[in-house]
């Protein structure tokens, strides 16, 4: 097989029974689960686009290994040209979800594409690894699989390392080693879309202690891996709200989850790291698997800021408002901010550099610019809708209310915007933008914005003392300083000599 359909997902998924919980229950019909049918869909749509003559040049590519037409994630970007076929994958996509399903299947092909580029930092642990990395890269390449991840532990006691832990296997480690393969045992968090997923993949930010051996190991298995239990949080939307009244909740529910492992059996041939601490911990750094990833979330980041802006301008248009100096300067803010985005991204793809193993990096100090950005300017936009659309978001009528011939003087007359704006086209409008600033749905993408790659506040920390490693001295002030000393040794003697 190479690209997939939708409906070659969707039967993926049917085929497959993976221990789900929701709302106490287990699910055992995804595909035709209220909460989850809708979202199966609309991952069924990208796959779809692949198979479409409008899309294909830009989300495909034939793969030198095998002749076949695979996704743009799975290219091994070795020059600009191929990071421009990415971002178009990323840009394709994004825009196919208005940005705002995060783990779309691009962003894991993309980071198990940069795991097996560099192979030779598994194969540094172990030649079994490195093979290990390479084969699972070329079986989700060539069956088109679509992967969850879970790299953090569940926040227990935080100040404690994994070993330390009160309970011995809270956090995700191996409690035996066999012929075979491993035994995994514990919990790890926060794998989006996992039910909706075919497999999932475990490594884990540079976090471990010695002592935590056990906790440092690297994985993936198919998502129905007898033993692995999907814990999922509440649904922000019942599936049953219309679309009418909730365009995006109704659509674009991104599901969560918690991955309890109970006892469950990982073959060799899928570990990627063993309980090795220094591993563990030097993933990130010494590959890019941090900063591919990035490429795609800072272009999906972009999509999806972008909407709110357009949501934003379109609603303060709406009911005229957007003459005001202060609404402007609201709607300037978002704009500058988009454009402030778009170049980062720009810039990064356009300053990449190549690494020893012909890998093509993005630039990565734009692509953490847009790291510590965006989880600032996203909720802002939120706060700039809030704040635009004021009172007007909490009143709206709903699509029942519109459908009764005996109110629909009051409809028509009442909820109407500025002059050409229908009362239906403004409410409508405003349910946008309730979606994304007022329901539960809004607020986990402002949640997401702001932790889907880890904790802002320490991945600014990492961006500073990475600036001053670079930046040993800064010969700008080191110069001013000189010549100001110059400058006073003169003045002194000047004024020595004027008055000798
Ligand atoms: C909507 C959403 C989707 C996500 N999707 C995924 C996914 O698909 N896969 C995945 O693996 N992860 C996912 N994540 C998880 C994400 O990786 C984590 O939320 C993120 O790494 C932060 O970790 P945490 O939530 O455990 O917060 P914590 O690390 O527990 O932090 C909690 C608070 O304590 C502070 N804090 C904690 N430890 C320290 C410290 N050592 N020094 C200073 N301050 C500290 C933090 O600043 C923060 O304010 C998702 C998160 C969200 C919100």
């Amino acid at each position: 097989m190479s690209i997939r359909t939708g409906e070659q997902y969707i039967q993926g998924l049917k085929s497959r029974q993976p221990e789900v919980w929701l709302g106490g229950e287990r699910v055992t019909d995804l595909v035709n689960h209220p909460v989850f049918k809708q979202p199966i869909k609309e991952m069924a749509r990208l796959f779809d686009m692949q198979h479409d003559p409008k899309y294909q040049a830009d989300i495909i590519h034939i793969c030198e290994e095998t002749g076949k037409r695979v996704n743009n994630g799975f290219l091994i970007p070795r020059n600009a040209e191929d990071l421009e076929a990415r971002r178009r994958l990323f840009e394709v996509w994004a825009e196919a979800t208005y940005g705002l399903m995060g783990r779309t299947p691009d962003f894991l092909n993309v980071v198990v594409t940069s795991m097996a580029t560099n192979d030779w930092f598994f194969r540094q642990y172990g030649e079994r690894y490195g093979d290990n990395i390479i084969n699972y890269y070329r079986y989700i390449r060539d069956n088109d699989l679509f992967l969850t991840h879970a790299i953090v532990n569940p926040q227990n006691d935080r100040s404690k390392a994994s070993h330390e832990q009160e309970v011995e296997y809270a956090h995700l480690g191996v409690c035996k080693e066999t012929e075979d393969g491993l035994i995994v045992r514990g919990a790890k968090m926060l794998a989006t879309l996992a039910p909706i997923t075919d497999e999932v993949i475990i490594y884990s930010y540079p976090s471990f202690k010695p002592g935590d051996e056990k906790f440092a190991i690297s994985f993936a298995l198919p998502i129905d891996a007898p033993g692995l239990r999907i814990y999922c949080r509440e649904e922000t939307q019942s599936g049953t709200r219309s679309t009418w009244d909730h365009p995006l909740a109704s659509r674009f529910e991104e599901m969560d989850a918690l991955l309890v492992f109970d006892d469950v059996f990982v073959p060799w041939e899928r570990v990627f790291i063993n309980q090795n601490v220094e591993a563990g911990n030097l993933l990130y750094p010494k590959t890019g698997i941090n900063l591919q990833p990035s490429h795609q979330s800072a272009v999906r980041g972009l999509c999806k800021l972008s909407f709110v802006t357009d949501v934003a301008c379109s609603l303060a248009d709406s009911i005229g408002v957007d003459g005001y100096l202060n609404v402007q300067n609201l709607l300037s803010e978002l704009i500058q901010a988009v454009e402030t985005i778009r170049a980062l991204v720009r810039t990064a793809e356009r300053e990449y550099s190549i690494t020893d193993q012909g890998e093509a990096l993005p630039n990565i100090v734009p692509l953490e610019t847009i790291r510590g950005l965006l989880p600032k300017m996203y909720p802002r936009a939120i706060e700039v809708l809030q704040t635009i659309g004021a009172g007007g978001l909490l009143m709206s009528p709903t699509g029942a209310d519109f459908a009764r011939p005996e109110i629909s003087d009051d409809m028509n007359k009442y909820y109407a915007g500025r002059s050409g704006v229908s009362s239906e086209k403004r409410v409508r409008l405003f349910k946008l933008a309730w979606d994304l600033c007022g329901e539960a749905f809004g607020q986990r993408l402002v949640q997401y914005e702001r932790y889907y790659s880890g904790d802002p506040v320490r991945k600014m920390g990492m961006f500073y003392n990475v600036h001053k490693r670079n930046n040993l001295s800064y010969p700008l002030v080191e110069r001013v300083l000189e010549e100001s000393l110059l400058l006073s040794e003169e003045h002194q003697e000047q004024t020595k000599q004027l008055h000798s």
